[in-house]
């Protein structure tokens, strides 16, 4: 049977389809504490907007009676169905719900659309209007199978999200792309098509990761050069390119792949040969911006509740000296407290010769959102501690080029010597420990004490990374 879920995987990375088919279970890697809570975190909040819902859910211990009780309910006009089970040839859904509209169809004066209950904010990355693509892909799939059973093809779908807000969109805008992808999910089901693994992004929290990555090494596949993803990976293999060493050659060739513009392949050859050679390259000696007092800076939030939930600051004096400070709240009621304290904070260094140093862009991107959200973008210490952010991610590939599998933290800082007490750190791990302190933080400062340590290694991290950086470049030739 082909479900919803298979469209889901397949979205993220259509070799999941198929070694969840093909592949020994015991292979696989047990859901992460993370991908637990999310599970468990969607589950509650489905079962509390479900409450507030009269509801009927059909009955049955099969799949198949289920699906007859649920067309039974149809047939009955109920207002809501929970968990209705649609079945169609090979291809079987269940949506959150079910909502009777007055629309004539084969069921009689009404007919029902497809709704999810999502714990997330349901729209795409990066957009406050736009659903996300594959909750729609996955209702427009329900509303492919309501076609089947009720004769009418729905005009809306509904993703209810976090905030309890209902994103209504038209199925059909996403029709094409989901018949596009059903005979690949369907071949890979059964067997007929095979799919590669590619490294990607989303590896790392999959359960396949250690023998995908295992299997990624032993062929030598182009995605373990960092930034070369599964689209090029496509482009090249159909120009014949397979191996990593065979990326090494396209430096200074003429390119002609479509989709693959000649500097990018010129920036993957070189990436490439270091990949090869183990060894590093300098790109640049162009001095990284300093000041007498350097401050290492990293958040730790948790998207699953729009919450930043620690600021911590490895603060470097002039005279060589260092101290760890934090700001933490345990809850939304605590966060305007906290950024309060924040801004105390760069009141304090105001009158300070000093540069920030974070990796990645994300935390600029959250202080201009908190600046916002708080109309403090006007503060003229928030501003200059805007000023003086330096992200060091940007840094290192503007410098160098290293033989890491992506330019993430934790690899970087792994490359040039650092080592986190955590044999596995990660945030999504952090977020995890939040959670389940937020349960009793009387009872948990263990928890709290983890994430403090795990925050404060991350801050160590950067400061390793940005003094390697420095003596690298900067070290006579
Ligand atoms: S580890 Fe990566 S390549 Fe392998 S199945 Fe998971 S997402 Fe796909």
């Amino acid at each position: 049977m082909i479900t919803a879920q298979h469209i889901y995987d397949y979205l993220a990375c259509p070799h999941r389809v198929y070694l969840n088919a093909h592949e020994d279970p015991a292979k696989k890697r047990p859901l992460s504490q993370f991908l637990d809570l999310l599970f468990s975190r969607g589950t509650l909040y489905e079962k509390r907007i479900i409450e507030s819902l009269d509801c009927r859910s059909p009955e049955g211990l099969t799949k198949q009676d289920r699906s007859k009780s649920t067309l039974d309910l149809m047939r009955s006009g109920e207002a809501f169905i929970y968990q209705g089970v649609l079945i169609a040839g090979d291809e079987q859904g269940i949506p959150d719900l079910l909502k009777k509209i007055s629309t004539p169809s084969k069921l009689g004066k009404h007919a029902y659309i497809p709704i999810d209950i999502k714990s997330g904010k349901g729209y795409e990355s990066n957009s406050d209007n736009a659903v996300n693509k594959t909750y729609a892909i996955q209702l427009a799939f329900y509303a492919r199978l309501l076609q089947a059973v009720q004769g009418v093809y729905p005009q809306q779908a509904i993703v209810i999200n976090v905030d309890g807000e209902e994103i209504s969109f038209d199925p059909n805008d996403f029709k094409e792309k989901l018949e596009e992808i059903l005979p690949h999910i369907r071949a890979l089901v059964t067997g007929q098509e095979r799919d590669c693994p590619a490294l990607i992004q989303k590896c790392t929290l999959c359960g396949w990761y250690d023998l995908c990555l295992e299997r990624l090494k032993a062929s030598s596949d182009v995605t373990l050069v960092a930034g070369l993803g599964r689209g090029s990976k496509q482009a090249l293999n159909g120009a014949g390119i397979q191996k990593v060493e065979d990326v090494t050659a396209l430096d200074g060739r003429q390119v002609n792949i479509k989709g693959v513009k000649e500097k990018r392949a010129r920036t993957w050859s070189r990436q490439a040969q270091v990949y090869l050679s183990e060894d590093i390259e300098i790109l640049s000696r162009t001095p990284i911006p300093t000041a007498p007092t350097r401050i290492y800076f990293d958040f730790e939030d948790d998207p699953l509740q729009d919450l930043i939930y620690l600021y911590g600051f490895l603060i470097v004096r002039p005279d060589g000296s260092s101290e760890y400070t934090d700001i933490w709240c345990d809850n939304h009621e605590g966060e305007p407290q906290a950024f309060l304290q924040f801004l105390e904070l760069c009141r304090s260094l105001a009158k300070q010769d000093y540069r920030v140093y974070h990796y990645s862009k994300h935390e600029k991107t959250v202080i201009d959102r908190l600046a916002k959200k708080y109309a403090a973008a006007h503060v003229r210490p928030l501003k200059k501690f805007q000023s003086k952010m330096v992200d060091l991610q940007k840094q290192v590939t503007s410098h160098v080029v290293l033989p890491v599998l992506s330019y993430g933290l934790k690899p970087v800082s792994k490359f040039v010597g650092f080592q986190y007490s955590d044999a596995d750190p990660g945030g999504s791990q952090s977020i995890a420990w939040f959670e389940e302190y937020q349960k009793d933080p009387g009872r948990n400062g263990e928890l709290k004490q983890r994430i403090l340590t795990y925050n404060r290694e991350d801050c160590e991290a950067t400061k390793v990374v940005h003094d390697w950086l420095t003596n690298t470049c900067h070290r006579k030739k």
